[in-house]
């Protein structure tokens, strides 16, 4: 299955704990005022790659932890990005998965859009919302704004609530 994608780093230590192999989504329906990957956002830039070129890169990777997804969005491309979480998983990869959305409007979504609702579980985390100049905070470790969430995805959706953690 083909993602669009901005590209793809083999080896990241800023991207989630441990090493790990990076996955930029092309495209997000945001313009974040400040936005860290503005080349990111046109959904007919980047390029196509399939999913199993990806997963041949993540092998790759030595001693690799698990696996970010970031963007660009996600889950403009549900689908194809919670196929190759499940893979990556199988590999015994952790998944990080940044969005713009928050937690509840992915919820919301994922009722009626299965893809979107596969993608949340296929997560092991979920680093949530848009990037807010107002609430930046460069001390925050692997965010860029205060209202960012880093939101443990089972254990919130077990208990019907987030449930936060803390990667630092
Ligand atoms: S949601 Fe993320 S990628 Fe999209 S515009 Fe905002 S900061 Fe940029």
């Amino acid at each position: 299955m083909k993602i669009r994608i901005a590209g793809v780093v083999g080896e990241s230590v800023v991207d989630g704990p441990g090493i790990r192999t990076v996955v930029f989504a092309q495209g997000c329906p945001r313009a974040c005022i400040g936005c860290h990957n503005p080349e990111t956002l046109d959904p007919a830039g980047g390029r196509d790659m399939e999913d199993i070129e990806i997963l041949r890169l993540i092998e790759k990777t030595k001693l690799v932890k698990g696996v970010t997804f970031s963007g660009g969005e996600p889950f403009m491309q549900a689908g194809a990005f919670a196929r190759l979480g499940k893979k990556a998983r199988e590999k015994g990869l952790d998944i990080i998965t940044y969005t713009g959305y928050t937690w509840e409007e992915l919820l919301e979504i994922g009722k009626e859009d299965p893809a979107v609702r596969e993608l949340l579980e296929i997560s092991d985390y979920l680093v949530d919302g848009p990037f807010m100049e107002s609430r930046k905070d460069l001390t925050l470790a692997f965010r860029g704004s205060a209202n960012q969430r880093i939101i443990n995805v089972r254990e919130s959706l077990q208990k019907g609530d987030v449930v936060t953690a803390d990667f630092a």
